[in-house]
């Protein structure tokens, strides 16, 4: 009988094939062809290692993919295709070189993402705030705050970022590029939200090479500190809650024209 896995003609009782000391049986009667069994194990666990393969490059590479379905599609692809392989593979045909060679590769692969996921998992976090991202959301959840704390003190602004502290994280005073933080604009200070002729146009807060100050002046505005279609730039948040990217050469003004409030 011819062994299955390393393709020596053994003599017809032998058990077990004398080369490779591996399980000689007569084929299985079954429904699916072996071929076609191998074809299947190969396709999931190509699938699932390309997948897996893929992760790292997701993670670190900044890809829009979506991360999660990418790790069930690894995981799902290692896993029918090992399962496949391990329960069919000592029926006739099915141990080829390749299909051994490719189930050691997917468990190493499938080993490799279950610790890079169980020891790393701030890695595996979706990659969807690449850092200029944060720091517009670190600027628009300062807006809010600012906001809430207005709701909270009759109208008035607050006198410092260190009067949000009921209302914000630490994580948000820190621009991700370059550790640097925010200014809040000092003109507000005393003064009340229904006083801002326009909010949409009054600056509330904006990136700093110094973190948690009180600008004073417009100069203090890390205006190089970001790169947006090859343009620097920096991000700002104004009294209408909106925050955007403003480019290095905008003049910017701290001033606002305030209305009257009976
Ligand atoms: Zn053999
Ligand atoms: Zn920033």
């Amino acid at each position: 009988m011819r062994c299955p896995r390393c393709g020596l003609e053994n003599p017809d009782s032998a058990l077990i094939c004398g080369r490779c000391r591996s399980r000689l049986t007569s084929p299985a009667p079954s429904g699916t062809s072996p071929d076609r069994l191998t074809l299947l194990a190969g396709i999931s666990l190509s699938v699932g290692i390309l997948c897996a393969g893929a992760v790292p490059l997701v993670i670190y590479g900044g890809f829009g993919l979506p991360l999660r379905l990418l790790l069930l599609l690894a995981f799902g692809g290692l896993a029918a295709g090992l399962i496949l392989f391990h329960v069919f593979g000592n029926r006739d045909g099915m141990r080829e070189d390749f299909a051994v060679r490719m189930a050691w590769i997917s468990w190493v692969a499938l080993v490799a993402l279950f610790i890079l996921i169980t020891i790393h998992p701030p890695f595996i976090r979706p990659p969807h705030n690449p850092p200029r991202h944060t720091c517009i959301n670190n600027q628009r959840q300062l807006a809010i705050a600012i906001e809430m704390y207005c709701q909270d003190y009759e109208l008035r602004y607050p006198t410092a970022f260190a009067d949000l502290a009921d209302y914000t994280v630490a994580r948000m005073y820190t621009c991700p590029d370059s550790g640097g933080g925010y200014g809040y604009n000092g003109v507000l200070i005393g003064h009340a939200q229904n006083e801002l002729a326009n909010p949409a146009a009054t600056l509330l807060t904006a990136d700093s090479h110094v973190a948690d100050i009180v600008f004073t002046a417009p100069e203090q505005i890390a205006r190089d500190r970001h790169v947006e279609r090859r343009q620097r730039g920096f991000f700002a948040s104004y009294g209408d809650g909106h925050a955007v990217f403003v480019l290095h050469e905008t003049v910017v003004t701290l001033e606002s024209v305030w209305q009257s409030v009976e």
